[in-house]
């Protein structure tokens, strides 16, 4: 059976862990070719504090922008207005059983459920802000964890591609900073660096097979 990778957005007020708030949550669980076959969701995030959500963003001019543009912030006002803004603990309590069913429903042989690895871009702050916002025991080093210690950060992976000197192309920019539309551009995104690695791998063997004069 595969390991399997829950892509992971949040949109927040800012990039600290500690005092910012997470605005909008989505997800998406793929198998290791990143089909999606399990559970996704989306939701908007009640603030803790209203009176620091709006001192965040009144400090945070880019966020603010970049979430007027979005169009995040007036879905996120208008469900406000209609009390359908659910509280950050019962975002984090539905995220954890939808993806704890999951895993629990795909076991391996000897009986530990499917290990989720966090992915997406700069995956590390939507970890860091989980880490603050859900229990501790999401991200322990034993298979009790929710998610796996190791995580596919691609952005790591880009930085590799650009220090290997093999030409690469990334998928065009598709991020609008809606949490589910930049879930499903970076699945594309590792659909794509994939095809690509196994396309080098191919056109290696290939030069293999004319220099042993096999071809
Ligand atoms: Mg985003």
């Amino acid at each position: 059976m595969t390991d399997f990778y829950v892509f992971l957005d949040l949109e927040t007020t800012g990039l600290d862990p500690l005092k910012d708030q997470i605005m909008e949550v989505a997800w998406r669980v793929t198998d290791d070719k990143f089909r999606h076959v399990g559970p996704w969701g989306r939701m908007l995030a009640q603030p803790r504090s209203w009176s620091d959500f709006y001192h965040q963003l009144n400090a945070n001019t880019i966020a603010r922008k970049m979430h007027e543009e979005s169009g995040l912030l007036k879905e996120f006002y208008d469900a406000g207005d209609k009390f359908e803004l659910i509280p950050i603990l019962e975002v984090m309590s539905y995220l954890e059983s939808n993806l704890s069913s999951f895993a629990a429903n795909h076991r391996y042989d000897h009986g530990d459920a499917a290990a989720l690895h966090l992915a997406g871009l700069s995956v590390h702050f939507d970890k860091a802000m989980l880490q603050v916002n859900g229990p501790s025991w999401w991200f322990g080093q034993d298979h009790e964890s929710l998610f796996h210690h190791r995580m596919l950060d691609l952005s790591s992976v880009k930085m590799m591609l650009d220090c290997s000197e093999v030409p690469w192309k990334n998928v065009p920019s598709d991020t609008q900073h809606r949490a589910m539309n930049d879930v499903d551009y970076t699945i594309r995104q590792a659909k794509e660096f994939r095809a690509q690695l196994a396309e080098m791998y191919d056109d290696h063997m290939l030069v293999q097979s004319k220099v042993a004069g096999d071809l």
